[in-house]
């Protein structure tokens, strides 16, 4: 057990990010469970691009 190196991908493109230092971390709260789901991402644009297909798949 070591949780300081779980595996961390990016949201959007699905790259490994456990060997970059330099990602974009989010933390959403989902309502419908009431609990912070923490998401990594790339960069900003990688996290632009995720949350614009996001909104769009789930409307
Ligand atoms: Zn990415």
């Amino acid at each position: 057990m070591a949780p300081e190196r779980e595996a961390v991908r990016c949201a959007n493109c699905d790259r490994d990010l456990s060997l970059h230092e330099r990602h974009v971390r989010v933390t959403l709260i989902e309502d419908d469970f009431g609990d912070a789901a923490r998401r990594y991402l790339c960069n900003e644009s990688c996290l632009n691009e995720w949350v614009g297909e996001t909104e769009r798949s789930e409307r």
